[in-house]
């Protein structure tokens, strides 16, 4: 098999890239509306209650309306997957792989039109939907092969004693709950569901209420790729309907989550819990959110701090687990980096995705718009609003991107995830103080570091307690393969998706050992 190598990302600069991409938005368009079943056993079913999901750009748009499951189908669901477990799991790694390969192929194929529903249900530019969809190939791809490379592992793990043959087997657990976020509605949810796929598991996916018909959309693919019923249970649904009572079931044996800290220790406290008839502890798998920091010292180069800045805080909105919601920034150069970022920002363009040339899409729902405009609010106490501050009118969920200097290490501003376009400022004495205050946080998911000097680069490397530090460069737009993902603390349980130790995760070792 030739080596995993990351999609590479389309250049919208190409007039023909462009063109294709424009091709594929008109033609998912023309089914916006579209009903998308629930999926049980290969069963597709349609349920009297719909959830609708709408376009954020324009609120008035219904993208499509989803089925959406009760406990009843959720019961079913698991039951289904259950079903499917006894033979899937004895499948072969290689035969799991193929399925992955196949649908890699696929998507690749219609990469534009899956970026497309992207733009539309999620509020992403056309760079920020063509990444989503590169990541989701990419797990899929990367993951394939680390299937095959999990029995090479564990034959090569063992010492060998003289008269016995001794045999370690990655088994699958069996059957998992995955609940997904809407914010990388495909690469998120296909790396979850798949990785644990891919080690012989079976799954009920529970996508995020406002993303369910890329959900759709990707089963469909799934099933076009010769996926065995039952062995993926697609279950859109409410989080706090269905989600406790899969979470809860004697069935479930693990949960893989990726969400915010409040649902995900949530879903801690239930999965610990027994209920009668389960024979296991439950496996926890839990990536939540972040407050993440990038850090400027005196001798960087603020060209490329602010363009870094700019890029992590401002692109999706802010919407990514690991923007950059806080910029530490040593006081010799304080001054000069804010007014690079202020005048940076005040460029970026606002609205409705569909104009290629919007940076800062919408947020994704009314109720996270009301929840940012609570922090514009109190913007103004908490420090200096610099740019943006406001919402903006318009057809859909628009925030300005909003830059707050001065404010101090305590403040709400700078502790809580906002989940928005809002970026905060905090002047350090020096690197030690600046360090402090990037650690200054409940979350430890990514920071950045801009320094010119080895020796503040050691520093951070020791002190800055983040799953994935970075460089002199942005603190977003992990690579799978070559960044693996996953942060401390309250960010979460450190899976680090997309990287060599993932897929153990959802596995259990077997030790055979037979005297010869
Ligand atoms: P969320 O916690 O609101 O929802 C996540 C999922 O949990 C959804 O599918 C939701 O329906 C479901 N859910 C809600 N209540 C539930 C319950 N009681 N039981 C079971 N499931 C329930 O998060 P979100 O708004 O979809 O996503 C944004 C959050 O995700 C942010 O905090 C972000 O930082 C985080 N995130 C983290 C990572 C990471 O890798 N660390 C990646 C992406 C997003």
């Amino acid at each position: 098999m030739i080596p995993y190598r990351p999609e590479p990302l389309t250049d919208f600069r190409s007039a023909d890239a462009a063109a294709a991409f424009d091709t594929a938005l008109a033609a998912v368009e023309r089914q916006l509306g579209v009903e998308t079943p629930l999926v049980i056993g290969g069963r597709r079913i349609m349920t009297e209650r719909r959830l609708r999901s709408i376009n954020p750009s324009a609120r008035d748009e219904t993208v499509g309306l989803s089925a959406q499951a009760d406990a009843a189908l959720a019961e079913q669901a698991l039951l289904a997957a259950n079903r499917a477990y006894a033979d899937w799991s004895r499948r072969t790694p290689q035969f799991r792989a193929d399925l992955l390969l196949k649908a890699a192929a696929l998507l690749r194929r219609r990469k534009h039109e899956f970026s497309a529903w992207l733009l539309l249900e999620a509020g992403k530019s056309r760079g920020e939907a063509d990444a989503d969809t590169a990541e989701a190939i990419d797990f899929l791809e990367y993951y394939a092969r680390q299937a095959l490379q999990l029995e090479l592992r564990a034959a090569a793990e063992l010492v060998a004693l003289p008269g016995e043959n001794n045999r370690l087997s990655y088994l699958p657990l069996g059957v998992g709950v995955i609940i997904a976020p809407w914010n990388f509605p495909l690469a998120i949810l296909v790396g979850m569901s798949m990785a644990a796929v891919v080690a012989g598991n079976t799954v009920v996916v529970k996508p995020a209420s406002a993303t369910p018909i890329i959900a759709a959309k990707w089963q469909e693919l799934l099933e076009e790729a010769g996926l065995p019923d039952g062995v993926v249970q697609l279950l859109p649904g409410s989080g706090s309907e269905i989600g406790d009572y899969l979470v809860t079931h004697p069935l479930t044996r693990f949960v893989s989550f990726t969400g915010s800290r409040d649902v995900g220790v949530h879903i801690a406290g239930l999965a610990a819990q027994l209920t009668p008839g389960q024979k296991w502890l439950k496996r926890y798998v839990a990536e939540m959110g972040g407050k993440d920091g990038i850090v400027v010292n005196a001798d960087a180069d603020l060209e490329l701090a602010a363009a870094g800045i700019v890029a992590s805080a401002f692109g999706y909105s802010g919407q990514k687990c690991s923007a950059c919601s806080r910029a530490i920034v040593h006081e010799a150069v304080y001054d000069e980096l804010l007014e690079r970022c202020t005048a940076l920002t005040a460029k970026l363009t606002v609205g409705d995705v569909r104009d290629p040339h919007v940076y800062t899409g919408p947020v994704i729902d009314e109720s996270s718009q009301r929840k940012i405009a609570g922090y514009l609010a109190l913007a103004p106490q908490e420090g200096r609003v610099v740019a943006g501050g406001q919402l903006l009118e318009g057809t859909g969920f628009f925030v300005q991107p909003t830059l707050v200097a001065d404010v101090a290490p305590d403040a709400r501003l700078m502790q809580e995830e906002i989940f928005g376009p809002v970026l905060a400022f905090a002047k350090a004495r020096d690197w030690t103080e600046a360090l402090r205050i990037a650690n200054d946080t409940d979350y430890g998911l990514t920071g950045s570091v801009y320094t010119r000097s080895r020796a503040a680069v050691e520093a951070a490397i020791r002190e800055f307690h983040v799953g994935n530090l970075y460089i002199n460069r942005k603190c977003t737009g992990a690579v799978v393969g070559a960044h693996p993902f996953g942060g401390f603390n309250m960010s979460g349980t450190d899976s680090k998706a997309g990287g060599p130790d993932y897929l153990q995760l959802f596995t259990q070792l077997k030790l055979v050992s037979e005297l010869l």
